[in-house]
């Protein structure tokens, strides 16, 4: 199958500006740093008048230093904070498959008549809720360092052409300047850059090439050693693209020189394996992404931002040492850069380092500590990176000398208006990355257009939209069930101007996800629900909790509701297995997360779903406190995963002997039916996380269990492979799938007038795997159509068309 190998960009780093100087003889690099001194002097003004017009203003955020400005000098002029848009593949960058094929997978699909339009709607919605500096998905440079067949590259005229569309729809649009919210205040146009990716060994075919003859672990591909003449063709490729992103209107390029990528494999033992001027001392495996730097600079003037991204650390054996990598950076800031992005982790590392788990700014120590280590040295501006997800983060990692910007990507695909809001002193509304990759790194790694669990906008802008109707198309809509799907289709409705009544039997919105937050490792679960109860509010939504809608409810209320939305969700499914019932040792996962139940200290799992794992999670971890992400403690996530904050060995891991897990706190046992590996239908990002969270907790996990039966002391009689076996625990805990809760649906079906106006949504509609990421572009999609003829009850599911990157890639999966 073509799974591309991309990681997301979540770098945000900032910190307070401080004055640039330049050491460099080269004339051209005096140049290009000498317009960091005089941005000095000004970045210093700017930041002044911030601070004052913060202390006296009504209209300023409560987030100075983010919203101070960043003067890149002379040559290129103001950013307008100190957010970086981080690189992020999502599917819309452009493809290379033949036009001739693009109509024949598409037919007359009117979204994709023109490809570029997406992204360009896309990044024209960052940059209009105040990104002042965005880079792009990775753009290869030629044809080896593609992610995978037929995915994008900038090597020729007509290649760049097809962005014009993009770096127009950014400039069109002013991003205000600092922390002024004033109408008329001053403005700068939106930037932004490409960045250059060559993949290297992680390329998805088998043409890949790397430093040396390796192959990644998580490849199938064996890369052949660049030849020395292919070392400089590919200098030249990474020259020429980045010529042609400046044609196209770009403002910069961003060379990925981190996540294990093509320039990461120079920089590293572990892959760089060469005798000759490219391999062997630092000085060797430096001097490919050195050269790059210095010819695209000498290349491109000036005039035009050059990003690099220095991985920092690379949470794998043998990689670069951290001195090597401070060495590195002053190279890089002599060399021409602009602006010195940073990476954590190999794609091939073992440690989570952007998933919900991960604490927020877990990984900016190695920032700090450059930093620190360069002190006046480094005069161009350091970004800071991964799980930073809010502007309070943001901040704190601004002022505390961490960076000079920070990096935030997938915050932006949950909400375009993340800076907007946080300017405008209303951070309350942002809707939150809650870091689950469901819908975005998932999606990437199937070849399926990237979108957002919480924001199903994302990458779909130009299908799915929401906007006010006119009067006479507004309904008064009643809604059952304020869960995900519940509160996202209230939400959307309200907005598009209908009137809405949302109820929930339960004393609080949120549904499934008051049971997800509890558990250790999904805090951030709170923040969604957080944003809905605020957004709902805001867009007048009545909210009648603690109330139970029945049939007759329903009945009665007559031509007063003209729409009724049933999102009722699921019952927890009864697997029937004998000596359950009314025994007291047998609880279900609702009794425990919800009910919170007395557990004892050997359980046995009915059912290895993500709810199995997530149960299994909470009964080892938790520690009877519920924690907000507020809570969480970096030096315990640091502990786990056996991550050395003092980078004293290349990686930055601990040796094994030194790796500290936390205790369990039960002896458990996962079971499901199914032969085979446990969790493998997890989250393709992050199953492997919770499968090694439970292996660390010895969790025992059987597979092609035959459950036989519970007896009085709750011991679970099972067989495997016809071999019979007592598990003596002391509660059986269920969690076994769920089933719809349609209980109302079947009733108003007996009543024609009310079933023509009744709309199962989420798990009312469907519980074969639901999650949220359905429930909640179930909700939204709906809400968008509701007021359509044609859109009836039994014709109210819709889903976002594939692109022809997606189609191609499930037609090449059927060969590969
Ligand atoms: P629900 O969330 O079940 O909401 C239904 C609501 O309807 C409830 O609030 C209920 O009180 C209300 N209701 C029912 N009947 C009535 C009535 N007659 N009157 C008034 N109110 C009524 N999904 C993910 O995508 N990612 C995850 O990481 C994830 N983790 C999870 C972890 C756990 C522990 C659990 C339990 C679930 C998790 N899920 C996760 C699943 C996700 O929460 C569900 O898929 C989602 O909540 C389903 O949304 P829904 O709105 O359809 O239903
Ligand atoms: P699920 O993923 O469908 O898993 C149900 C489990 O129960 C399976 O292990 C299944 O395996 C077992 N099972 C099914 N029928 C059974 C029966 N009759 N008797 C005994 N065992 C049975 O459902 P879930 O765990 O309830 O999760 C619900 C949804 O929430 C999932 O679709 C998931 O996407 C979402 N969720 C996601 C996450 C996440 O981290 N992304 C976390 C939690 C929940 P066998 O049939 O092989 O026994
Ligand atoms: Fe963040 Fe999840 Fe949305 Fe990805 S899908 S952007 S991780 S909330």
């Amino acid at each position: 199958m073509f799974f591309p190998i991309i990681k997301h960009d979540e770098n945000a780093t900032v910190n307070c500006y401080t004055p640039f100087h330049y050491r460099s003889t080269s004339p051209l690099i005096m140049a290009v740093a000498g317009r960091f001194q005089s941005t000095a002097a000004a970045a210093a003004t700017t930041s002044t008048t911030a601070a004052t017009s913060a202390a006296t203003g009504a209209d300023k955020s409560s987030f100075p230093t983010l919203f101070s400005p960043l003067d890149l000098g002379p040559d290129i002029g103001k950013l307008p904070n100190r957010a970086l848009m981080g690189s992020m593949h999502t599917g819309l960058e452009g493809h290379t498959i033949p036009k001739f094929m693009v109509r024949w997978l598409m037919g007359n699909d009117p979204h994709h008549d023109d490809e570029m339009a997406r992204m360009a709607q896309y990044f024209q919605e960052r940059a209009e809720g105040g990104v002042g500096l965005m880079v792009t998905g990775g753009i290869s440079p030629n044809s080896v360092g593609v992610v995978g067949p037929f995915a994008s590259k900038m090597t020729n005229a007509d290649e760049m052409l097809q962005h014009k569309i993009i770096t127009q729809a950014v400039h069109s649009v002013q991003v205000p300047m600092g922390n002024d919210n004033s109408s008329g205040g001053e403005t700068t146009k939106a930037r932004i850059c490409m960045q250059i990716l060559h993949t290297g060994r992680y390329a998805y075919h088998p043409f890949c090439v790397s430093a040396s003859a390796t192959k990644s672990p998580i490849s199938p591909f064996k890369a052949k050693a660049l030849s020395n003449s292919g070392v400089q063709s590919t200098i030249t490729d990474f020259v020429k693209c980045a010529t042609l992103a400046k044609e196209a209107g770009y403002d910069g390029v961003e060379i990925m020189g981190s996540e294990g990528y093509l320039l990461t494999q120079f920089l590293s033992p572990r892959t760089n394996l060469r005798t000759d001027e490219y391999g062997g001392s630092f000085e060797n495996r430096a001097r490919l992404p050195l050269e790059i730097v210095k010819q695209t600079r000498q290349a491109v003037g000036k005039d035009f931002i050059l990003i690099f991204r220095i991985s920092l650390l690379d949470l794998v054996d043998n990689a670069m040492a951290f001195d090597e990598a401070v060495a590195l950076a002053e190279l890089l800031q002599d060399a021409g850069v602009t602006i010195l992005n940073t990476g954590i982790g190999w794609h091939e590392a073992r440690v989570p380092t952007i998933s919900t788990s991960v604490p927020r700014g877990a990984f900016a120590f190695p920032t700090k500590t450059l930093k620190q280590k360069l002190g006046d040295v480094l005069q161009i501006p350091l970004v800071a990176t991964n799980r930073i997800n809010d502007p309070t983060i943001a901040e704190d990692l601004l002022t505390d000398g961490t960076c000079d910007m920070v990096s935030m990507a997938r915050p932006f695909l949950a909400d375009p208006e993340l800076l907007k809001k946080s300017r405008e002193g209303r951070p309350e509304e942002i809707n939150t990355c809650i870091g689950c990759n469901q819908a975005c790194l998932d999606h990437v790694f199937k070849a399926k257009t990237a979108s957002c669990l919480v924001n199903p906008r994302a990458c779909h802008e130009t299908e799915l939209n929401i906007f006010k109707l006119p009067v006479e198309q507004r309904m008064n809509i009643s809604v059952v069930g304020a869960g995900p799907a519940g509160c996202s289709f209230a939400l959307a409705a309200a907005q598009m101007g209908h009137s809405v009544t949302l109820y929930d039997q339960a004393e609080d919105i949120g549904g499934q996800f008051n049971m997800a937050k509890r558990i250790p490792g999904k805090e951030e679960f709170y923040e969604t629900l957080r944003y809905f109860r605020v957004q709902l509010e805001k867009e007048g939504v009545q909210i009648k909790l603690g109330t139970t809608i029945s049939y007759d409810q329903m009945r009665q209320e007559g031509d007063a509701v003209d729409k009724w939305v049933l999102a009722t969700g699921v019952n927890p499914r009864d697997p029937k297995i004998p000596g359950c019932e009314n025994n007291p040792k047998v609880l279900s996962y609702i009794d425990v997360l919800r009910h919170k139940k007395p557990v004892g200290k050997r359980v046995a799992l009915v059912g290895a779903g993500g709810i199995g794992f997530d149960v299994g999670e909470y009964l080892l971890h938790f520690d009877g406190k519920d924690r907000t992400h507020k809570e969480t403690s970096n030096q315990a996530f640091w502990d786990e995963w056996g991550i050395d904050p003092t980078q004293s060995q290349r990686g930055g891991l601990l040796p094994p002997e030194k790796q500290h897990h936390h205790e369990p706190q039960r002896q458990l046992y996962l079971m499901q039916r199914k032969k085979g590996k446990l969790g493998k239908n997890l989250g393709k990002t992050t199953g492997w996380i919770h499968r090694t969270t439970l292996n660390k907790g010895n969790v025992e996990m059987i597979d092609n269990v035959k459950y036989e039966r519970v007896d009085e002391n709750g011991h679970l009689h099972i067989s495997q492979d016809g071999k019979k076996r007592v598990l003596e625990v002391d509660n059986v805990v269920i969690c076994a799938g769920q089933v719809e809760h349609k209980d109302l649906e079947l009733s108003a079906k007996e009543n024609a007038a009310l079933a023509a106006k009744v709309y199962p949504i989420g798990g009312a509609y469907f519980a074969g795997e639901l999650d949220a990421k359905r429930a909640i572009d179930m909700g939204t999609r709906l809400a968008s159509k509701i007021h359509e003829p044609g859109v009836v009850p039994g014709k109210h599911n819709f889903f976002a068309t594939p692109g022809p990157e997606e189609k191609m890639n499930q037609l090449l999966s059927r060969f590969l």
